[in-house]
């Protein structure tokens, strides 16, 4: 009996000793004392495996002894196990800060960190210009005019947004900008999403490009000549890193700058004679100015420094004889512009390089950091505000929409799909706004930016289709009527730019997280470099008590002991207890993997993105939590956000069961799954009910659909184009009123109160007038209600030849059709083709709709 009491006190004060990393000397001792009450009192070999224990524990633990005998060995394994960082990846490492995403990795997160990061909200002048600037370019917009007549924005709408300074958000007010914080630009670009073109037009020059390169290293002169212009839209910027040659590896761009001397007005002036050919650049057939990156080379040593110099930044102006710019690419979907630049030897002068000629070779840096805090903003801020766009409308659509005498929203085929598109939405708004206002407080936040986008534009991605399944043929037919089909199939453009998202989710997330936010693995990699023993000795160890307190933390957390303190309230404190126990687990599943696998986890990147994928579902929660813990929490809120903690732990947990079943090292997979999951997985996807009950909120007038498309465009002004948030909104207020009529009317058709060939609803409408069983009241209110459902249902047609860009290709294919009414669209000049409705009565009516909200 007394060995087994010994050996299971040794076990859970080794447990405690661990969870509190109290070091080696508090596990020694523990075993001495153990130990010793063995060899007292009558259990002798269980004492001294305890005292030999206690030994192990000091040889390996004890700083004294370990740097004798243990430290040096550990440091030649590890010189010889650990990846090269080359000097590219450790700019990377080096760029942007670790904040929430370094608790994360520690194992043991301190919410009270999280939560000092407090929202202090926007400024009247930020709150007004999204309520008012905002509005005015959003109604502005017509999807189908800018995508297929136009292929830009019209033009009042460029001079608009020059006017009121839309391309100068980053830009500081000194300089002429507006100087919004992260979270105001944030906002601004999901309000601008109702129409893709708009919001990339407006984002790219807010995001990584000249403006904030000049803002971060220009020189005086540079960023007093340039910023007040780029600020009022005199100057246009694009920025040129992509080539033929150089995508996702853009480190190896072939583009050159060679230092030279040219005779300018009788003056020898040293320059750069250019050579590129760069692709995909967004705003460059507009560009005035085209920030350049390109491989600096000084062969005469007229710097007086090395040969090759690295990637360098320059701004070139459009006009540097040479420059082939204004061709255009058509990027799937939505045409903003975008298009190739090329240059041969062409000459500019020295000073057009960002920071002057001391930053030639500091572009590689210059970007990756500028990158920490664009890459948060404008994509994940485009996919939160699509998202929120592609819901409201959707909510709206599937109530209205009735097939089977009832809407789609109530059948449960219809409802999963849009709960989902709900909980995505939910998630990217929080996660966008919360990593924004971390942004706002001094975050660079380089591992979340790559986190925020991949996963919220494969969000993006998803809910996009489920929005189309929902619609039906409504989204497949193009044409004006169409609101979210352009949007659709623009959605690829966001998964590739900025870092195309497989690399991103396979090679950066957990690929720089491992390195970046690890509390000792940088410093590991830093002793090695330097071959600084006693930094080794000190970091490792360190690493040690940390490997052990994990396991520790996350197997007593997940038989149920020594649950992690949260501040939250009762809905929220389930997930973030869940999310401590599964960071202990994430920490000790990453330390297992690199430890294993040394420098082959680099190549090993379905495993890497699985690690990846456990760091960005907790980042995600956390950002949720925290937003819900700030927030001002409406009606039916506590399903959704149940929805979206389970749907983010159900795909945390997934992905360490496929770490777990795919690690190399069977026997370590086995072991870390003991720890981690002992008890097996805990959460499941979301149950049915919930599905339905947050289907039902977003598809009818709500605190929570309010909530949810909140600070997007939702009014309907007069002089506005066409917006059917605003009108679904509309038609969702009247609902309440519209059901029991319609179920009237099904009912008194039923029991043939109506005429039998009374089929459309409008008839139904009128027969139940004349019969007395509608007033006139109602009668009137349906016939309203009605046409409005009947015209946001309306889908477009065309001339038979409408889409043939070569008329003269076009096959009859021997009908009748009368080819003297052909519908245009022949070719980029011609105007408008003409469009018809399936409901011809319903178009022309202009829609009576009060926005009720
Ligand atoms: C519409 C549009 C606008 C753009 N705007 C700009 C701009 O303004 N300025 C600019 O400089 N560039 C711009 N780009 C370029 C954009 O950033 C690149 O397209 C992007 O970097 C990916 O390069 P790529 O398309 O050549 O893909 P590739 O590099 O050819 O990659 C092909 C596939 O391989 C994957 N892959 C590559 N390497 C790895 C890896 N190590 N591990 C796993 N998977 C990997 C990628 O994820 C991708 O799926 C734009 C592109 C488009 C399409």
């Amino acid at each position: 009996m007394m060995p087994l009491i010994l050996i299971a006190l040794a076990v859970v004060g080794l447990l405690i000793v661990m969870r509190r990393e109290a070091g080696a000397a508090a596990a020694a001792w523990l075993l001495v004392i153990l130990g010793l009450i063995g060899v007292l009192f009558d259990a002798e070999v269980t004492g001294f495996v305890l005292l030999i224990a206690a030994g192990l524990v000091a040889v390996c633990g004890l700083p004294s002894l370990r740097r004798r005998w243990l430290s040096p060995r550990a440091f030649a394994m590890f010189k010889k196990i650990a990846p090269k960082v080359s000097d590219t990846e450790r700019t990377a490492l080096e760029a942007g800060s670790v904040a929430w995403d370094g608790e994360l990795f520690s194992g043991k997160p301190d919410w009270n960190q999280l939560l000092a990061y407090r929202d202090d909200g926007l400024t009247e002048e930020e709150r007004s210009f999204l309520e008012h600037q905002c509005s005015m370019a959003a109604g502005m917009c017509s999807a189908w005019e800018i995508a297929r007549e136009r292929a830009d924005l019209p033009p009042e709408l460029w001079e608009y947004l020059k006017k009121e300074g839309f391309f100068g958000m980053i830009i500081p007010k000194e300089y002429g900008g507006l100087g919004f914080s992260a979270k105001a630009q944030s906002l601004v670009l999901q309000k601008l999403s109702v129409n893709e073109t708009l919001m990339v037009t407006v984002g790219v020059p807010n995001s990584l490009g000249p403006g904030e390169l000049l803002l971060k290293y220009g020189t005086e002169e540079q960023k007093k000549y340039y910023l007040p212009r780029l600020a009022d839209g005199r100057e246009i910027p694009c920025f040129g890193l992509t080539g033929p040659r150089a995508g996702s590896d853009a480190t190896s761009l072939p583009d050159t700058g060679v230092v030279c001397k040219q005779e300018i007005d009788g003056d020898e002036v040293l320059g750069l004679r250019m050579t590129f050919s760069k692709r995909w650049i967004t705003l460059a057939p507009v560009a005035t100015v085209v920030g350049l990156a390109f491989r600096m080379f000084d062969p005469e040593r007229l710097l007086g420094g090395e040969e090759d110099l690295g990637i360098t930044c320059a701004l070139v102006p459009r006009n540097t004889p040479g420059i082939q710019i204004g061709r255009r690419h058509h990027p799937i979907g939505s045409p903003f512009l975008n298009g190739p630049i090329h240059g041969k030897d062409i000459f500019v002068p020295l000073d057009t390089i960002i920071g002057g000629p001391e930053m030639a070779g500091e572009g590689w840096r210059m970007l990756v950091e500028c990158l920490s805090v664009g890459r948060c903003v404008t994509l994940p801020s485009g996919a939160s505000g699509t998202a929120r766009y592609a819901l409201g409308w959707t909510g709206g659509f599937a109530r209205i929409r009735r097939q089977f005498n009832v809407p789609v929203a109530e059948m449960e085929g219809v409802q999963a799909p849009l709960a989902r598109m709900a909980a995505l939405a939910y998630i990217s708004q929080a996660v966008v706004y919360q990593t924004a206002n971390m942004i706002d407080h001094g975050v660079k936040p380089a591992v979340p930016s790559a986190i925020l986008k991949y996963h919220l534009t494969e969000f993006q991605r998803l809910l996009l289709s489920d929005a189309m399944d929902i619609h039906g043929g409504k989204a497949v037919t193009v044409g004006p009527r169409n609101y979210i089909g352009i949007g659709y199939s623009a959605n690829p453009v966001a998964i590739t730019v900025e870092g195309a998202n497989i690399m991103t989710r396979n090679l950066m997330i957990f690929g720089q997280g491992a390195i970046r936010c690890h509390p000792y693995v940088l410093k590991e990699l830093d002793a090695k470099d330097k071959d600084d023993a006693a930094a080794f000795d000190e970091a490792f160890f360190g690493h040690m008590g940390l490997i052990f307190g994990n396991a520790s933390r996350a197997f007593t957390q997940a038989v149920g002991f020594g649950k992690a303190d949260t501040p939250f309230d009762a809905v929220a404190a389930p997930y973030a207890r869940d999310i401590s126990r599964l960071s202990a687990g994430f920490s000790l599943c990453a330390d297992a993997a690199m430890a294993s696998l040394g420098s082959q986890l680099k190549t090993r990147e379905m495993l890497s993105a699985r690690l990846g994928d456990v760091l960005s579902n907790l980042y995600l929660l956390s950002m949720l939590l925290k937003a819900w813990h700030e927030g001002d929490q409406v009606e039916g809120e506590d399903k959704l956000l149940h929805y979206s903690a389970i749907y983010l732990l159900y795909h945390t947990e997934q992905a360490f069961v496929e770490i777990f079943d795919n690690l190399p090292r069977r026997g370590l997979a086995k072991t870390l799954k003991a720890i981690v999951m002992p008890l097996g997985r805990r959460w499941y996807m979301p149950r049915d009910h919930l599905s339905k009950s947050i289907a039902q909120l977003v598809s009818h007038h709500t605190p929570l659909r309010s909530k949810l498309i909140r600070d997007t465009w939702d009014e309907q002004k007069e002089g506005q184009k066409d917006n059917p948030l605003a009108r679904y909104t509309a038609l969702l207020a009247q609902y309440d009123r519209a059901e029991p009529l319609y179920r009237k009317l099904n009912k008194a058709y039923a029991k043939g109160e109506l005429p039998v060939d009374a089929l459309h609803p409008e008839e139904r409408v009128e027969a139940a007038h004349r019969k007395h069983i509608l007033n006139d009241d109602d009668t009137a209110f349906m016939r309203e209600f009605e046409a409005e459902v009947l015209d946001m249902l309306t889908v477009d047609d065309f001339a038979f030849d409408a889409f043939a860009l070569d008329k003269s290709k076009v096959n009859w294919h021997g009908t009748d059709v009368d080819q003297s009414e052909t519908g245009g669209l022949s070719g980029a000049a011609e105007a408008t083709p003409e469009v018809n409705s399936d409901r011809e009565t319903s178009r022309k009516r202009k829609p009576k709709v009060s926005v009720n909200k």
